[in-house]
């Protein structure tokens, strides 16, 4: 089992080789460095199975092209991506198929991208989650990221521009700013359409991300499962929204305080930027008149 600081290490390792220092990272020259390349004429899920050498049969090239963005074949050390991702994405899916490819204990086996039959559930999972660390730390450059997030605003905008910067997705760069942030703040990942009920429309929250201070200080928070439509009212004609009239209370388990919201909108999420008023208690009942949290 390896720990995060080991495939940290290995990021380093990489951006140091290439001596890459500030963003953006220079994603085709990592997959060179590598000893990698990208498919250039054909995009994943363009190819006949059998063109996929490491793919055996067609079960598996299926399941494989339905839940992966990327892919490395390892019998000829090429990556396949899928068409159509934003830049960003397109960089982190790249750089996530490069770990794969640079991770010295994933290079050793023999075979196999994702999508692989021999390896047991435990070992792609791990190795997934490797590759995404990795894709993190080498897009963002490690520290460097927090370095410059520590010198803004703490900002929807912010993270935004940094986005900009690093050439990563903004769903990424909003992680990153509010996990590693010494302000106390949380992320909510939305769906972007919502489910229609006789009750009223409502957007299901499918990841929630927090900033260290948050979670020690709100460790009793109850996440909201559902939001109302209502909510979203300042994006319903806009993609990013840095004032929004409604407010989030946080029920905290023994205080309910509200929090104050920016929000962006991309393809398929909201992605919600909650900082707590500290201080400012709301009545209890409104948190259960906006959070539906069964
Ligand atoms: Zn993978």
């Amino acid at each position: 089992m390896r720990s995060p600081a080991q495939v940290i290490k290995q990021a380093h390792r990489l951006l140091a080789e290439m001596d890459v220092n500030g963003p953006p990272t220079p994603v085709v020259a990592c997959v060179a460095h590598a000893k990698l390349s990208i498919e250039g004429r054909f995009s994943l899920g363009q190819l006949p199975p059998g063109e996929y050498r490491a793919l055996i049969d067609d079960e598996v090239f299926h399941l494989a092209i339905e839940h992966t963005s990327g892919l490395l074949d390892r019998t000829n050390s090429r990556i396949y991506l899928k068409a159509g991702m934003v830049p960003g994405r397109r960089n982190f899916v790249t750089l996530h198929e490069v770990g794969h490819g640079w991770l010295p204990w994933q290079r050793l086996h023999p075979t196999h991208p994702d999508g692989e039959q021999n390896l047991d559930p435990d070992t792609r999972a791990r190795e997934e989650w490797e590759a995404n660390v990795f894709a993190a730390e080498t897009l963002f450059q490690l520290d460097w990221f927090e370095r410059e997030a520590r010198d803004l605003p703490f900002e929807l905008q912010s993270a935004m521009a940094l986005a900009n910067r690093f050439e990563a997705s903004v769903h990424a760069s909003l992680r990153r700013f509010v996990e590693r942030h010494d302000q106390r703040a949380v992320l909510l990942v939305v769906e972007r359409y919502p489910v229609v009920r006789p009750a009223g429309a409502r957007h299901r929250v499918v990841a929630v991300h927090w900033s260290g201070p948050f979670r020690q200080r709100y460790r009793q928070w109850k996440k909201p499962r559902w939001l109302p439509t209502a909510l979203f009212a300042p994006l319903r004609t806009k993609n990013v929204a840095v004032h929004f009239e409604g407010e989030l209370p946080l029920d905290t388990g023994n205080e309910v305080v509200s929090m104050a919201l920016q929000g962006f909108r991309n393809e398929h999420h909201i992605l919600l930027l909650g900082r707590p008023r500290d201080g400012q208690r709301l009545p209890r009942r409104m948190a259960r008149s906006i959070m539906h949290t069964r």
